[in-house]
């Protein structure tokens, strides 16, 4: 069983050197346990906070330990009722090819349907990203059918779903991505109704002017994934009472934080904003999951994926997904 252990804590950047791979044997079962085969790792944002030891929205990771992630897998073997070689299941089985796992332990594995659901979506669209996605829009936008939504890395896990899910709404839904090419897939494929290349915008200014053609009755509610110079913008843009869901701020992930430098807007234009992690809000789990896989056995939610081959490969994907080299949902496949 091949893992990676946190080695040691970054300073400043991430880099490959924190990561160290190493061979395990995995223990024999006990009683009410489950061995579960990975097919497909997650790597997500979240991950980088925990490698630091310092207050974060996620727990600081123990050194030496695998590093902690989502895992979608076969089981196969099971000394747990409920559980039988074959089941498809998601947990948290962290970067490591297989994992022994508690079963009674409350929402550590899950049995999943992939009969008309990918396996790997249940990291992604119909996953912890999807829910992220669900919550922002509905438990703190709550948009009107016809408002003008926005949100930050539109093409990513998060916000292809965040997309998706506006338009059944009935909403405008404006993306903001880095490149052509992810603003290209971002209308094309996930249906927004337009998108704008950060990239293309040396300032703050610039891209707010941008905005406004892209959103002509303002933004209604805005869905923060990123921070900087990206939430500048769609402050400039927001209309009286808007409401914005501060998701993430990944620009700031990964070295400095990123300062806000238009906090008088919230006074003046009289904002709601509502910082949120989604893993506090499980009440809404059940019913988030079922639209979203609704959505995407309906042939609706296709968000694509960025898919890196063999555990090997999990430090370098990691750290290209701070660095927005991923396309979409960025997973390990491990089978
Ligand atoms: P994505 O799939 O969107 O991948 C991250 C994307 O962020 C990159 O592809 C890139 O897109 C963009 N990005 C990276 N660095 C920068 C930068 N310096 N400036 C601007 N954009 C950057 O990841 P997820 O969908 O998994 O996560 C999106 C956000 O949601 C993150 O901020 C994450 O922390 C947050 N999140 C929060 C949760 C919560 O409970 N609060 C739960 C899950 C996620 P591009 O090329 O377009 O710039």
């Amino acid at each position: 069983n091949r893992q990676f252990l946190l080695d040691s804590r970054p300073q400043g950047e991430a880099s490959a050197s924190n990561f160290k791979l190493v061979t395990g044997e995995t223990p024999p079962l006990q009683d009410g346990q489950v061995l579960v085969r990975h097919h497909y790792l997650s790597l997500d944002p979240y991950m980088r906070g925990r490698m630091d030891d310092a207050k974060s929205y996620a727990k600081p990771q123990p050194l030496g330990q695998v590093m902690q992630g989502g895992t979608v897998g076969e089981v196969v073997e099971s000394r747990a009722a409920g559980f039988k070689p074959g089941d498809k299941v998601v947990g948290m089985g962290g970067w490591q090819e297989y994992s022994v796992v508690d079963a009674a332990q409350p929402g550590a594995l899950r049995k999943v349907d992939t009969s008309q659901v990918p396996l790997s979506y249940y990291l992604g669209a119909v996953g912890m990203p999807g829910v992220t996605a669900w919550y922002g829009l509905n438990g703190i936008l709550k948009p009107k059918a016809g408002q003008t939504l926005v949100v930050s890395a539109a093409a990513g896990a998060v916000g292809s779903a965040f997309g998706v899910l506006a338009r059944a709404r009935g909403c405008r839904a404006v993306g903001i991505a880095g490149g052509a090419e992810k603003c290209d897939y971002v209308v094309r494929d996930l249906g927004f109704d337009a998108c704008i290349d950060y990239k293309q915008h040396a300032d703050a200014g610039s891209l707010s002017k941008a905005l406004r053609e892209a959103c002509p009755d303002g933004v209604h509610g805005y869905f923060e994934n990123v921070g900087g110079m990206v939430m500048d913008a769609v402050m400039l843009r927001m209309n009286d009472f808007g409401r914005i869901a501060v998701c993430g701020m990944i620009a700031g992930y990964n070295g400095k934080p990123v300062p806000m430098t238009y906090p008088q807007i919230i006074l003046r234009s009289r904002l709601t904003v509502e910082g949120f992690i989604v893993s506090e809000h499980m009440e809404v789990w059940p019913q988030a999951l079922q639209e979203l896989a609704g959505l995407v056995a309906a042939g609706k939610l296709r968000p694509r994926e960025s898919v890196a081959q063999g555990i090997e490969s999990a430090p370098e994907a990691f750290l290209g997904l701070l660095k927005g080299r991923n396309f979409g949902k960025q997973l390990v496949k491990l089978v």
